[in-house]
């Protein structure tokens, strides 16, 4: 983790969104920046060049923006992961926490071939849930998962932590307490 003043500044950080005491980072005003987004994308695919991936998989939905310009960059293909319901074709779902309730996502059970390469990408890195429930997914049709890939990271809510102790290779470029 490179802590990246240039990208940090970038990112407006927004009190009380959606809700009293929770700081909102939004990445809006990295990805209108011609420079930033240029840049934001470079520094996620830099870790992953020599990785052979095949598959980048975005999680809905600022993971499709930011995972869709890593793929091209990678000459990989980008799978989609969306919330319930949103899919067309086979699917398969995999739940995970809120801090009140839960939520879900889902893959089409034929967007990774058995044994592919996957680089899992989404904006922020926070509990680590949905990203948890994404790899589930990638494994579950027979991906091979070479890593994750996090514009954001807010370790003190313990996802990357987790992920890492699940065995991952996880790479941000900004740090928020
Ligand atoms: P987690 O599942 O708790 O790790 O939360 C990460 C997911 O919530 C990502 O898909 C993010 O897009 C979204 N998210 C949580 N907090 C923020 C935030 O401050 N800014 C932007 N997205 C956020």
């Amino acid at each position: 983790m490179s802590q990246n003043p240039s990208l940090r500044e970038r990112v407006r950080s927004i009190p009380d969104y959606p809700k009293p005491g929770i700081i909102f980072r939004d990445i809006t005003t990295l990805l209108q920046d011609p420079a930033g987004f240029r840049e934001t994308v470079d520094l996620l695919v830099a870790p992953f060049e020599a990785s052979a991936v095949d598959k980048v998989v975005g999680v809905e939905a600022r993971g499709f923006i930011i995972g869709g310009a890593v793929a091209h960059q990678l000459h990989a293909g980008f799978v989609p992961a969306r919330k319930m319901g949103k899919l067309p074709w086979e699917t398969v779902s995999a739940e995970y926490d809120l801090e009140y309730g839960t939520d879900a996502i889902q893959i089409h059970t034929d967007c990774i071939a058995r044994g592919e390469r996957v680089l899992l990408v989404d904006d922020l890195i926070a509990t680590g849930g949905s990203a948890g429930a994404a790899l589930d997914l990638i494994e579950q049709v027979g991906g091979s998962v070479v890593g994750c890939s996090f514009v954001i990271d807010l370790p003190d809510l313990g996802g990357s932590a987790q992920l890492r102790e699940r065995g991952y290779a996880v790479s941000s470029l900004i740090e928020f307490e």
